[in-house]
């Protein structure tokens, strides 16, 4: 039998019915205390990507944990602070912050905007100096490293929309120096997510060591640094490289560094933190191919028609007896009308109609990217706690889908 913590995943599935997503409390804290405990030595903060999960009760556990948060909207902060979250410990990414973003983030007073272009650091100083404050910012540089990502999830090359490119940064810091509102407090990167070895971090944070030497002498003093997320999972068989060995890598440079670090995990935080249960609806076995028809789909968890991301499939009981070499493959697709809405291909199963299974790696990057397509209404959240459980957000129903239309000709 399946559980998460102390609670059989059918018992889940009866209460809340599926598809629903599960997030175990205990196994976010465990990530979160490891990026504690592996920089023990340095004065550091961890952000948490918000875009990863931003379900206010995975908020809420990290906020209570001591974590920070990357944002990259106004609609993140308001779940930080409607989470419990501190603005000062906030940093704000992204390439498209507006006026508004912007306005809103300086009066909640957050630690530092990562400025993606001189564009956007002028309009930073714009709206500070008419709000009468100085902005702490970053640069988020882009280092030109290959992150050896798939190339959707891979943000650090020169040909990326993101950041200021590595050659540009010393002349774009000059010019942030001499703007009244703007005050200069970090340096910032991220290069790609679901990296799984730690040489394109340390070359990453090599090309930032480098600028930092520079601005020393134009008489541009830091006061952090922020390698940004991207530390990889395993969904099937990836051995990415631990959080130990990542910051064995790192601690003996940032030590010498003595400037205060900053990190912003996503993936890694909640991935494996959570599952996505999903019942058979019908099993379509064709001369071909055998497809189990589940109620959960693409507009779910878009991963693997987005990326080709494989997640394993996990049965929430085991058959007593058959070996998985005489189980038949099935791929386990949506009931929607695309030819990419898949959840899995080809998985060695033994499947009955209203089977339970678990798609597992499912906490980050699944119910965040999740849509209405096909006019589905979005999975409910449960988080576990031991023996404890709680619906942390409700299933939709369909009437909130269409609330905000109106028939044509309809005045009201
Ligand atoms: C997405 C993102 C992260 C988190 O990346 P993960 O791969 O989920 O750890 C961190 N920082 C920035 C700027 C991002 O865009």
């Amino acid at each position: 039998m399946l559980y998460i913590e102390d609670v059989s995943v059918s018992e889940l599935a009866e209460q809340y019915a599926t598809p629903c997503y599960v997030y175990s409390k205990q196994a976010i804290l465990n990530v979160y205390q490891d990026y504690s405990d592996s920089f023990a030595t340095i004065d550091h903060q961890i952000c948490y990507a918000v875009k990863a999960n931003s379900n206010l009760a995975v908020l809420s556990v990290l906020a209570e944990a001591g974590a920070g948060f990357d944002i990259v909207s106004r609609g993140e902060l308001m779940r930080v602070l409607a989470a419990g979250g501190a603005a000062a410990k906030v940093v704000f990414s992204g390439v498209g912050k507006t006026r508004d973003d912007i306005e809103f983030a300086l009066n909640q007073g957050i630690n530092c905007f990562n400025v993606e272009s001189v564009n956007e650091l002028i309009l930073i100083n714009e709206v500070a100096e008419q709000l009468g404050k100085f902005a702490p910012i970053s640069l988020r540089v882009n280092p030109d490293v290959d992150a050896n990502t798939h190339p959707y999830i891979s943000t650090g090359l020169k040909d990326n929309k993101f950041g200021i490119a590595h050659d540009k940064a010393v002349a774009v810091y000059s010019q942030a120096a001499t703007m009244s509102h703007i005050d200069i407090v970090g340096i910032d990167c991220h290069i790609g997510s679901q990296l799984t070895e730690v040489e394109p971090f340390i070359a990453a944070l090599d090309k930032l060591i480098e600028l930092i030497h520079k601005l020393a002498e134009l008489g541009i003093e830091l006061a952090h640094v922020d390698l940004g997320g991207g530390l990889g999972v395993r969904y099937i068989d990836e051995s990415p490289v631990t959080i130990a060995d990542f910051a064995g890598a790192l601690l003996p440079k940032l030590t010498q560094l003595n400037l205060k670090v900053f990190f912003e995990p996503g993936r890694s935080m909640v991935a494996n933190a959570g599952i996505l249960l999903t019942r058979v609806d019908i099993l379509k076995p064709t001369e071909h191919k055998n497809f189990a028809i589940v109620d959960a789909a693409m507009n779910d968890l878009i991963r693997p028609a987005l990326y080709q991301a494989e997640m394993a499939v996990i049965p929430s009981a085991l058959p007593d007896s058959v070996s998985v070499h005489d189980m038949p493959s099935w791929d386990i697709v949506g009931a929607i009308c695309e030819t990419g809405d898949f959840l899995a291909k080809e998985r060695l199963l033994s499947l009955a109609a209203n089977d339970l299974l678990a798609i597992t790696g499912a906490g980050a990057y699944g119910m965040v990217m999740s849509s209405n397509y096909n006019t589905r209404p979005r999975a409910c959240e449960v988080m576990v706690a031991g023996t404890k459980h709680q619906l942390v957000r409700k299933r939709e129903t369909v009437e909130a889908l269409y609330a905000n239309e109106m028939p044509w000709g309809n005045k009201g």
